[in-house]
């Protein structure tokens, strides 16, 4: 062979190599991206309305990114292409896209024999997109999540959905049905989780609820309201160290979010070590249906579900989102029968008062101070208290977003503290593995 051939075969092998390599990035690109070039008589085979296969649907653009890159396929004479929502397998049985179905999961044996099935609403939309999660009713006395999570649910049409909502309305049935906060053995479920399959009885129930239910979500709000007569305002309690959580907490509207890193057991903390964020929303008191605070919460989760992108928008909220990043528990330091003079969510400066604690055998009235500049995001009912009871609970308005984790004292789903104040502690030691 001459140099001439030789010349020549390098320039072909050189050539043929600088074309084919980028024309194979370039596929393998585009694969990744699951972008394909349609031909018109493609496009005519895909046609949604003459033929489909059940799970597969045109998906139409709805989030901005969507339509940039909508924008970005027809400059580049691309069609988008459709999207397979696949169906769900969940609790043992498949849920087709477009179909809303009751299913049921299974907390473990009652003390009877008898199962107790909690039911589980899953909506799987016509279109791909996130997965998310509304729990209530973790502590079996709080009614208002019961009734939130019902009502969004019932009201979805399954067909305009991208992507999936799951609702468990009452997770502990057994505390429901006794009008308890607890397990029948008195044990919080809440402090519990991710749960043990050999554990004890809440342990082995948190696992099958987090396995059988959890695993399958992108997103959870876990609904609670306060404890032991006390009220919260409707707020997010929510790691805002976690940029996810963040993230996520910022599409509730102007609903106030309370920063709290959260019990290690609770649902919320196990999910979010799972990957999963997850925030509390806290609304109302225990052992009532409080319509207003439904009405609340559900406004608030719609405006959640546009915001995902799982149902169009309906509407906006104006208002910022205020952030708490530390808050306060005032306390009584003389025992008597609280008598309350702001309300639940007032603002209140430094030393305003809050109300009197009066003792009725000696008919001394003590004022409780505001020891804080803040807003009340949680409260008491007028009721007896002993020294220490916790009374009011402040957000503090900060200037800076620094992250300080004041006080350990929760009224909501985390802390141990009502248990030691109230109840007999619950606590892992007494597990036996
Ligand atoms: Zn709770």
């Amino acid at each position: 062979m001459n140099n001439r051939k030789k010349k020549i075969i390098l320039f072909f092998v050189f050539a043929t190599s600088t074309l084919i390599y980028p024309c194979t990035l370039f596929a393998a690109e585009n694969n990744q991206n699951e972008v394909e070039i349609i031909t018109p008589e493609i496009a005519d085979d895909l046609n949604f309305e003459k033929n489909h296969s059940p799970t597969e649907v045109y998906d139409e653009p709805e989030t901005i990114e969507e339509l940039l890159q909508e924008k970005e396929n027809t400059s580049l004479n691309i069609k988008p292409v459709s999207k397979k929502q696949l169906p769900l397998t969940i609790l043992k049985e498949v849920v087709q896209p477009g179909e809303l179905r009751e299913l049921s999961w299974s907390a473990g044996q009652s003390f009877s024999g008898k199962t107790v099935k909690p039911p589980v609403m899953v909506v799987r939309g016509r279109r791909p997109g996130p997965v998310l999660c509304l729990v209530a009713a973790i502590h079996g006395d709080e009614l208002n999540g019961i009734e939130i999570v019902r009502r969004v649910i019932r009201n979805i049409d399954p067909m305009s959905v991208n992507g999936t909502v799951i609702g468990v309305p009452i997770v502990n049935l057994y505390g429901f049905t006794a009008n308890s906060r607890y397990l029948p053995d008195r044990r919080d479920l809440n402090r519990y989780f991710p749960g043990n399959p050999s554990g004890s009885a809440a342990s082995r129930i948190a696992y099958r609820f987090f396995t059988q239910i959890i695993k399958h979500c992108n997103y959870v709000v876990d609904f609670h309201t306060g404890s032991f007569k006390r009220i919260n305002l409707p707020q997010l309690r929510a790691d805002m160290n976690n940029p996810h959580i963040r993230e996520f907490a910022s599409h509730f509207g102007s609903t106030a979010v309370l920063h709290k890193s959260g019990n290690g057991k609770s649902l919320r903390v196990a999910a979010t070590n799972a990957d999963i964020p997850t925030v509390a929303f806290e609304l109302g008191q225990p052992g009532s249906l409080q319509e207003d605070y439904v009405d609340s919460g559900i406004e608030t989760i719609n405006t959640l579900i546009g915001n995902l992108g799982i149902l169009k928008k309906m509407h906006l909220w104006f208002e910022p989102q205020p952030v708490y990043y530390s808050s306060r528990w005032v306390r009584v330091n003389s025992g008597g029968i609280l008598m309350s003079k702001i309300d639940i969510g007032s603002k209140v400066k430094l030393n305003q008062l809050l109300g009197y604690i009066i003792n009725p055998l000696t008919s001394q009235q003590v004022k409780i101070l505001s020891p804080v500049k803040g807003r009340v995001l949680g409260m008491a009912l007028n009721q007896f208290m002993l020294p220490g009871y916790a009374a009011y609970h402040i957000g503090v308005f900060s200037d800076t977003h620094s992250i300080i984790e004041m006080e350990s004292y929760d009224d909501g789903e985390e802390s141990d503290e009502p248990d030691n104040e109230y109840e007999s502690p619950t606590s892992e030691d007494d597990e036996i593995h």
